[in-house]
């Protein structure tokens, strides 16, 4: 009996639906592919921080709560370029403890907790980037520790009007850098990323917010590349 055009819209629908619940539900651990897991358990035990490490790079000392290669690089480039945007969840506690950890190095103030008083600044996304992910990971990643970012940095655009920029600005965007939206003086910046390679983005985050008045208390991020593996690490911005 041939099959009745019902029938078919009902088939499409249904696959349309299947394929819509495959987007919003993953189907595979985003760390080593197993199915039917959004994560296992191997790989969460794999990225569960006791404590932060602090390295060294670029002159800046940086918290980091993983250490980027195995596993958290599987899940840091399914969340940053596989569209698996449900993993900041699971990454969110490496980055907490990073942050935690890079506050307690910040001098207490005379009255109130430490980091009290601090803003959070971190490094824009290219608009390529974002349009190709649909989000910022690293905000994304800081609304799950229970924080939000101030948007005070931007890219420098290589066609900004230079007569209507100041030194700083302009000096930014000749080196195609950063630069702050506004004047911050006075304002006070713990800066989070989320790979820390080389140290120069966040020096180059650190110099634009500094220009621009503020002062940088603090540093994390959620992994470090070692230095021996700096070569392998092609996670994009
Ligand atoms: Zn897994």
């Amino acid at each position: 009996m041939p099959e009745q055009p019902a029938a078919r819209l009902v088939d499409a629908a249904r696959a349309a639906l299947a394929g819509a619940v495959a987007t919003l539900m993953p189907v595979a651990c985003a760390g080593c592919g197993l199915p039917d897991l959004a994560i296992c358990g191997d790989c969460r035990a794999a990225i569960t921080v006791d404590s932060a490490t602090e390295v060294s790079r670029a002159g800046l000392r940086v918290h980091a709560g993983l250490e980027y290669g195995g596993v958290p690089a599987a899940l840091i480039g399914a969340f940053k370029d596989g569209g698996r945007a449900d993993v900041a969840r699971v990454l969110a506690p490496a980055l907490s403890a990073s942050i935690r950890a890079a506050l307690a190095g910040v001098p207490r103030a005379a009255s109130g907790a430490r980091g009290a008083g601090l803003l959070v600044a971190t490094v824009p996304s290219t608009p390529a980037a974002l349009r190709a992910r649909g989000y910022r990971p690293v905000p994304m990643l800081l609304a799950e520790c229970g924080l939000r970012p101030a948007p005070v940095l931007r890219l420098a655009r290589d066609r900004d009007d230079q007569a209507g920029l100041g030194a700083e600005a302009r000096a930014a965007n000749a080196e195609g850098g950063l630069v702050a939206r506004k004047r911050l003086d006075g304002r006070r910046f713990l800066l989070v990323d989320d790979v820390l390679t080389t140290g120069s983005t966040l020096l180059e985050a650190r110099r634009a917010l500094i220009a621009a008045g503020a002062g940088v208390e603090a540093l994390a991020v959620l992994a470090e590349t070692p230095l021996r593996l700096e070569r392998r690490s092609g996670s994009s911005r």
